[in-house]
Order: C-alpha cells, then structure tokens, then sequence
C-alpha cells in the first residue's frame, strides 16, 4: 500500500518511516515536486490536521495523510499549544520558540506538560483522525542534541532525558507522534486485510 504523507519535515518523515511496517510505503511531498506550505490557520490542532490533509487531497488527489502537533503547557494555560510552530512570531524557528518559552518558565515550580499530536487520514476522501498525547515536563535548559522543534526542552514523564538526549527508537517507543502513528497502521492494516 502507498500512501502520501503530507508534511515538508523532514524529522517527522524518518520518525514515521520508522514506524511504519513493510507493507505500506509512505511517499513525501518532495517525492512528488509539491513545495507549498499549507497555511495552519486555524483554531485547533485537530482542524489543522484536517486541512493538511484535505488540501493535499484535493491537489493531488491521492490518498493521504498530515499530522499537526501541539506543545501544551500546564502554567501556561495550555500555551503555546496549537500556536506552537510561531510562538515566538511569524518568522520563529525552534531556536526562538524554545528561548521564550524558558523565559516564561522561569523559576516557575509547576512545569508540567504534554505533547499533542492529531494524524487526519483521508482515503477515497473519507476522514480518519488519530491521536497520540505524551505526558512530561519542561526542562529548565535545553539539553541533548538530537531530535527536533521542542526535543530538547521536553522531558517525558517517568524519564531523565530530554527527547533530544534520546536515540530515535527510544522517542519512538513514548512520543506522541508515534501513538498516533500505531493508531494510524492499525486501521490501515484492517483496511488492506478487509479489501484483499
Ligand atoms: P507542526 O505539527 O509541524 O505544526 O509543529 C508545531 C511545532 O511543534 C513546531 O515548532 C515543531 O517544530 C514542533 N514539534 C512538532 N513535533 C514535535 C516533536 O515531536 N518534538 C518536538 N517538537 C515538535
């Protein structure tokens, strides 16, 4: 089985490669020479992850799949949560994401948070969503250098590293990402399984 896997993230490509069983074969937007970026406009991850998903479907017509996550902080209200990618301002990078958002935890005793990532599924244009929620706390200072976005600020719960001290199978077994993912290979293979 071949499916498109919408995103331009390269991390989030291996990460989901990583996951996914011999059977199905995931093509990237650069496979197909598509270089545009949907515009995250909207009001929740999940409605995000639709519309990812839904563009790419209606441009190209294949089946396909998007995923939009979420950083969501306890003290913060659940900030920077769907505004995650620009927190620090339409032209953030992690870099700048991560600096503010150490600031505004500064010497703050609850640093609970969790990531959210919503996969949005569409086959014969039919919608699916999925969910993974990793549950951890924000470190006090960035640490490790591997991994992506928020990894290295991120510690999961029950755990002393951040993700980005983490090889990626490591991340893989815990991380958000790749909940949904095992969600998502789950219905893809009762699919194939029922169709064949
Ligand atoms: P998006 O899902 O690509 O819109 O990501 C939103 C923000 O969360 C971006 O700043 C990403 O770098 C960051 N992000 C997404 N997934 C992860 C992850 O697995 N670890 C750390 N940061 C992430």
């Amino acid at each position: 089985m071949e499916i498109l896997f919408a995103t331009h993230n390269k991390n989030k490509l291996i990460e989901v490669k990583n996951l996914l069983p011999k059977g199905i074969t995931i093509l990237s937007l650069e496979d197909i020479n598509y270089s545009n970026e949907v515009i995250e406009d909207k009001k929740t991850i999940i409605e995000n992850a639709v519309k990812k998903a839904s563009e790419i479907y209606k441009i190209t017509g294949r089946n396909c799949f998007a995923d939009d996550t979420g950083l969501e902080v306890e003290e913060l209200g659940g900030k920077p949560g769907v505004h995650s990618k620009r927190f620090a301002g339409k032209n953030a990078d992690s870099m700048k994401n991560i600096k503010k958002l150490l600031k505004l935890m500064k010497n703050k005793s609850n640093r609970k948070a969790r990531f959210v990532t919503v996969i949005s599924l569409i086959i014969d244009g039919k919608i699916k969503t999925f969910q993974g929620i990793c549950n951890g706390q924000i470190a006090k200072e960035k640490k490790g250098d591997k991994g992506f976005g928020y990894d290295s600020i991120f510690i999961p719960k029950g755990e002393k590293l951040t993700f980005a001290q983490m090889e990626m199978h490591k991340k893989n077994t815990i991380a958000h990402r790749a909940i949904a993912v095992k969600k998502l290979v789950f219905f893809l293979t009762e699919q194939f399984n029922a169709n064949s």
